[in-house]
């Protein structure tokens, strides 16, 4: 973890409206892509939802430096997944990485992930995209390995019990 003086220097810069907490807003536009294109403000909402521990949607100098590990961490992951240096991860870089977390897909899962996260049409999936897929991937793993007692990787799930199970995803 970096010094407080230098965390504190960044939440500043962020905190543009120097309001002392950062908004979607304000943690949209610090982030990037890797393109001029704004960063994805689904996945500014799930960083915002998981690091703030006081529920106001905004994000204190308390929580600030578990979010920036957070980013710091996903920056050096894809970094190591983006083998070709493209700034972007294709169809075998996200097989590797998907696999490297432990996820057994087959080619069509991974397909679908891809055409479903790359929002530039490309069959490429840039930074932000990345992590909002792993995020899913990984909410939607979990509320099904609770229901997955003998972890067979078989469920039976009644109608409101599939509601409930998707409805109470923190996405
Ligand atoms: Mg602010
Ligand atoms: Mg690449």
């Amino acid at each position: 973890m970096p010094p407080p003086d230098f965390l504190k220097d960044i939440f500043d810069k962020v905190d543009r409206d120097k309001s002392g907490f950062i908004s979607i807003d304000e943690l949209q536009k610090a982030l990037s892509n890797g393109t001029w294109k704004p960063f994805n403000s689904e996945t500014v909402r799930l960083m915002i939802g998981m690091f703030d521990k006081q529920n106001t949607g905004q994000i204190s100098f308390q929580d600030f430096g578990a979010l920036w590990k957070y980013v710091t961490e996903w920056q050096n992951c894809f970094k190591s997944f983006d083998k070709d240096n493209s700034g972007n991860i294709d169809k075998s870089e996200l097989q590797n990485a998907l696999r490297t977390f432990g996820y057994k897909l087959s080619d069509s899962t991974v397909e679908i992930l891809m055409k479903k996260f790359n929002r530039e049409g490309k069959n490429t999936i840039l930074f932000d995209d990345f992590i909002h897929c792993c995020v899913m991937l990984n909410l939607l793993t979990a509320s099904f390995s609770q229901h997955d007692a003998d972890k067979d990787g078989v469920i039976t799930l009644q109608y409101e019990q599939f509601l409930s199970m998707v409805f109470s995803l923190k996405t």
